[in-house]
């Protein structure tokens, strides 16, 4: 019997994820479906998509833009929300477990796991992360999970850094016992184990105000594409690159085992997907 999964944004039509959960099904020998929803962009559509898909015998639902903290919300008021979607103030994962909705979040263990991937070492690095928004909260508690020493998370505007770094460590007991601070992007200076682009400023013509005095091992931009500004910077300066298009395929793969419980080959599957 065909297994219905789904992906629910706006927009959505550019988004990757059938073809790298067919990759994936065809690794596990499973007959799925994943559709592409497009949604309109208020809670009592995302509401209603939902519920028709789940009621209709949908296994599994990923959530991108701009759903990811209605879904947080519906999984708070009627199911439960795994440690890492908490922490991110977002779902990415819907499934049932026992009759029970479970709202997960996979994006920054899949940032992590690409990491892991390509040898950076995570345990004691001292990482900088640029951006404060949904990419950048994600990605914090699996950072810290995975050994990280220290994060400085820079932003563009100061206060929402703090605030993001407050709010987190109110809540959660790992990253109120970790080293964490603050500051402007313009003002983050010395020497990382790793540095990553959390911003969406991606194409565009904008460019961040990286100090002279920055410099790092590695950098990895969460953005991915053809020459990204960010990573031609640290490029030069000699560091290891990477985007983040593994990024996408390892938190695939994380859905993918929560509904399924097969572990993908990611690697695999980035060569079957020509990446
Ligand atoms: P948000 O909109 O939540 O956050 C945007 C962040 O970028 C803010 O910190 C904002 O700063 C900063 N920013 C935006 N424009 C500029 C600019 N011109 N100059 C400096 N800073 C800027 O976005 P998300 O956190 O959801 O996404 C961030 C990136 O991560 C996106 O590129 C997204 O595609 C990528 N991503 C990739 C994933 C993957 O699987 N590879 C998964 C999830 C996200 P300020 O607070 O000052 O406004």
């Amino acid at each position: 019997m065909t297994a219905h999964f789904m992906v629910i944004g706006n927009p959505i039509a550019h988004s990757k994820s059938p073809q790298i959960h067919q990759a994936f099904a065809m690794q596990a020998g499973l007959d799925i479906r994943y559709a592409r929803q497009l949604c309109p962009n208020d809670n009592a559509s995302f509401i209603a998509v939902i519920e028709a898909f789940f009621n209709g015998g949908g296994i599994g639902a990923n959530v991108t833009v701009p759903f990811k903290q209605m879904a947080f919300e519906y999984c708070q008021k009627n199911g439960q929300l795994s440690s890492n979607a908490a922490a991110a103030g977002a779902v990415n994962t819907l499934y049932y477990e026992n009759d029970v909705l479970i709202g997960d979040n996979t994006d920054g263990q899949g940032l992590v796991n690409h990491m892991l991937s390509m040898d950076w070492q995570l345990s004691g690095a001292n990482i900088a992360i640029i951006g404060a928004g949904g990419a950048a909260r994600g990605a914090i508690l699996p950072l810290i999970n995975a050994g990280a020493a220290s994060i400085t998370l820079a932003n563009r505007t100061l206060s929402k850094a703090q605030a993001l770094i407050d709010e987190l460590r109110e809540n959660n007991a790992a990253i109120s016992a970790a080293d964490i601070r603050s500051c402007e992007t313009g003002a983050l200076t010395g020497d990382f184990d790793i540095i990553i682009n959390a911003t969406s400023i991606g194409l565009t013509g904008d460019k961040l105000p990286l100090s002279d005095d920055l410099t790092c091992g590695a950098a990895y931009d969460m953005m991915y594409g053809k020459s990204l500004p960010f990573l031609t910077h640290f490029e030069s300066k000699g560091a290891a690159t990477s985007d983040g298009f593994g990024m996408l395929l390892a938190q695939a793969a994380l859905s993918f085992l929560l509904w399924t419980g097969f572990a993908a080959d990611v690697k695999q599957a980035s060569n079957a997907l020509n990446h």
